[in-house]
């Protein structure tokens, strides 16, 4: 059967789908899986099992330290997760992977595609590759993104995490799918019956809201426990808001957590709270306590009115002490309901059929549906006019076809 346009990978037989080769690129700072905090190279790891279980080849360039089913190459000789961010080591390891991956088309051996966690600088420069380049866009579209989208996200394929981050995207730059965080649900211990502790855990950001977790849970009078890195610039604000607070008793602090201390921590606690002040982009800590049976209690910004179904796995809130007044509802929660809803939406499997999909829509669309320029410098064609007026449409999802 020859697949018609309108069918997506998804829909395909396993038999019709084309193993692909695929260099995954993960950011520099942390190794893939991350020992302990590491959102973004948690989403890789799995993302890169599921794709090699399916039989594609993917090579993942990643920090030293890094290991995977998927072959693994880590151009930069340490992590530098002291200096997160740096312009220095961002730009040493996308080049060296970019030529990388530029030795292995001169050699025989191309990739079909490049998929890029990496952050700006892979975008930025992902025209000067002659393999396509799928973006997943793990920032939020803020007042110090968009404008960069707005130049250098025609160079990409970008996919978005949630439907909020989608609906911000700036006038003119296309994203051609929605593709959410995987968890591997059945790595997450489930546990009905919960301990008197509220959690808290993330990066020491104040739109994070560690403060915020305090106060609710201080009005709540139920103990808090918190736990996260401190990362350079964020020592003052966890000296001045945190540090004060912390007794030993009603609210502790456990630093940067893993393993399965991280995993106990979820699955014990009465509820897991989630104050932030930012347009988070997904938040892989409330599906994590989902997973765990945890219910979550979030201030409804961007993804966590996305993630937290109001009533349902736990609550929208406008404030701290409607925080509060929700710890003292939590027993209405279903731990098995917490579960199901990131089973159901989330779960690896989902996930990976949904960038399946739009691998096979890139690879389709390479050659007519991006201006980018081949290796010398010569533009390549752009396309007919039907695909001139996709790239104008602000957002394909990832059930649309794109023939
Ligand atoms: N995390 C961890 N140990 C910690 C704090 C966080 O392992 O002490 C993990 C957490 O479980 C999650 C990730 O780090 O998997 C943070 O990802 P999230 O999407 O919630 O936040 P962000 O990427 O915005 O920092």
């Amino acid at each position: 059967m020859t697949p018609s346009a309108h069918q997506t990978l998804t829909t395909l037989p396993r038999a019709e789908r084309r193993a692909l080769r695929i260099a995954v690129l993960a950011p520099p700072w942390i190794p893939v899986p991350p020992p302990a905090y590491g959102g973004i190279e948690a989403v890789v790891a799995l993302l890169c099992e599921e794709l090699v279980m399916r039989g594609h080849e993917v090579t993942l360039f990643a920090a030293p330290g890094s290991h995977s089913s998927a072959r693994v190459c880590s151009p930069l000789e340490d992590a530098h997760s002291e200096e997160i961010g740096s312009s220095l080591y961002e730009s040493d390891h996308v080049g060296a992977t970019y030529d990388a991956i530029d030795r292995a088309g001169r050699e025989g051996r191309p990739f079909d595609l490049v998929h890029d966690h990496s952050g700006f600088t892979a975008v930025a420069m992902a025209s000067r590759l002659s393999v396509p380049v799928v973006h997943t866009l793990h920032a939020p579209f803020d007042d110090e993104t968009r404008p960069f989208y707005a130049r250098h996200g025609h160079k990409a394929r970008l996919v978005g995490i949630s439907a909020f981050q989608l609906e911000h995207a700036p006038p003119g730059v296309t994203v051609v799918g929605s593709v959410p965080n995987p968890i591997r649900v059945v790595d997450w211990p489930f546990q009905v019956e919960k301990d008197d502790y509220l959690l808290w855990m993330g990066r020491m950001d104040p739109t994070k809201g560690a403060h915020r977790a305090i106060a609710a849970a201080r009005a709540a009078g139920v103990r808090l426990v918190l736990a996260g890195p401190v990362q350079p610039g964020q020592e003052a604000y966890f000296r001045e808001e945190i540090e004060p607070h912390l007794d030993g008793q009603s609210v502790v602090f456990l630093g940067e957590v893993g393993g399965m201390h991280r995993k106990e921590l979820f699955a014990r606690a009465k509820a897991f709270l989630m104050p932030i002040r930012w347009p988070e982009p997904f938040g892989m800590v409330m599906v994590e306590a989902l997973a765990c049976g945890t219910p979550v209690i979030a201030f409804p910004e961007a993804a966590a009115a996305e993630i937290v179904i109001d009533g349902e796995n736990g609550f929208h809130v406008a404030d701290e002490s409607a925080m509060a007044e929700a710890v003292g509802c939590i027993d209405t929660v279903d731990p098995a309901r917490c579960r199901e809803s990131v089973a159901s939406r989330y779960d690896a499997k989902i996930v990976t059929e949904g960038y399946e999909a739009v691998y096979d829509r890139t690879i389709r669309t390479a050659v007519s549906g991006i201006p980018r320029f081949a290796q010398r410098g010569q533009p390549v064609s752009r396309g007919d006019a039907a695909s001139q007026a996709r790239r104008r449409s602000p957002l394909v999802s990832t059930l649309q076809p794109m023939a």
